[in-house]
């Protein structure tokens, strides 16, 4: 009998059929929103709260903390309930009312922290100061190893597995840097020359700029200290309307729903995979574009 906890992995890689680059190369995409709460962050949450465990010795009933809106808190909200801890997850002003409502479905205790950087109830700063008035763990998946190392076990061996290794780069949005970090490791160790291509919203830090478009899960502020970057050999900048735009015709042409960061992964794949003009080019469907359905009724105005 498997459980739901062994769902987690073994995700399927597709072929872009229609959206298609000029010349020869190929585009594949690993649909993380195959696994059990719909992204790649059910991996992290797995690792993190492990090794979490272990190092700890937390004991159900103990409390986990992390600070997230998206996609981490939902893992670490599921991961934390199976091993009978208990979720306590603060998210920045402002995150949807849906999304809270999932959180407290899945059975994690929501508090709301500020969503400027600067101030002290800045919501990183706020999880981390409960996990410590409460004797809890606090995760913090922009500084825990163990969140590049659930990608370096487990993402970049089934992406290298499923290519037979004949991978000549990997695209990946930057958001805590954890996903091409350790995929983009792995992947040198095997084979030197991959081209390790990082995605990030047009205008943003890692673009030299200083504040760059709101793609959710990607990074427009800061560059993440988990980010190894010297893995990164190249930074490609991708429009929030580029990524929509991408996004809308994904699930045309392709009957793929893929998230609106995942869409700006495969705008910057077939940008490569244009001048490359032949070989493989791997990137990640990080989750599905229902999550952000409400987002894309307003963009194409389909009120
Ligand atoms: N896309 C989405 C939708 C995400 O939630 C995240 C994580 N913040 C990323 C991309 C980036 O992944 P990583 O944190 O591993 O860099």
């Amino acid at each position: 009998m498997v459980t739901v906890i062994d769902l987690i992995g073994n995700t399927p890689v597709v072929e872009l059929q229609r959206v298609k680059p000029l010349g020869g190369a190929r585009v594949f995409v690993k649909l993380e929103f195959f696994n059990p709460t719909g992204s790649h962050k059910d991996r992290i949450a797995l690792y993190m709260i492990r090794d979490a465990i272990k190092r700890h010795g937390l004991r159900p009933g103990d409390v986990v903390v992390e600070a997230s809106s998206g996609n981490t808190a939902i893992s670490v909200t599921f991961i934390a309930k199976r091993f009978g801890l208990r979720p306590l997850i603060v998210v920045p002003r402002g995150t949807s009312r849906s999304k809270i409502a999932v959180l407290k479905l899945l059975g994690a205790d929501v508090v709301e922290g500020g969503d400027n950087p600067l101030a002290e109830d800045y919501y990183i700063k706020l999880g981390e100061r409960l996990a410590k008035e409460c004797g809890g763990v606090f995760l913090n998946q922009y500084a825990n190893p163990a969140n590049a190392l659930a990608h370096y076990e487990t993402t970049a061996r089934e992406i290298w597995r499923a290519l037979n290794g004949d991978i000549d780069a990997f695209v990946m949005g930057v958001g805590t840097g954890g996903t091409i970090t350790g995929v983009g490791r792995f992947l040198k160790e095997m084979k030197r020359d991959v081209l390790v291509v990082a995605v990030t919203p047009k205008g943003s830090p890692l673009a030299g700029g200083t504040i760059g478009d709101r793609i959710e899960g990607l990074l427009y502020t800061d560059i993440p200290p988990l980010l190894d970057r010297s893995i990164i050999d190249r930074v490609v900048e991708v429009s929030y309307r580029e990524a929509m735009d991408m996004a809308a015709r994904l699930a045309r042409e392709e009957g793929l729903l893929v998230g609106i960061s995942s869409a700006a992964n495969i705008v910057a794949a077939l940008k490569i995979a244009e001048e490359l003009k032949r070989g493989n080019i791997v990137t990640i469907a990080a989750d599905s574009i229902l999550r952000y359905i409400d987002d894309v009724v307003r963009y194409l105005g389909m009120e």
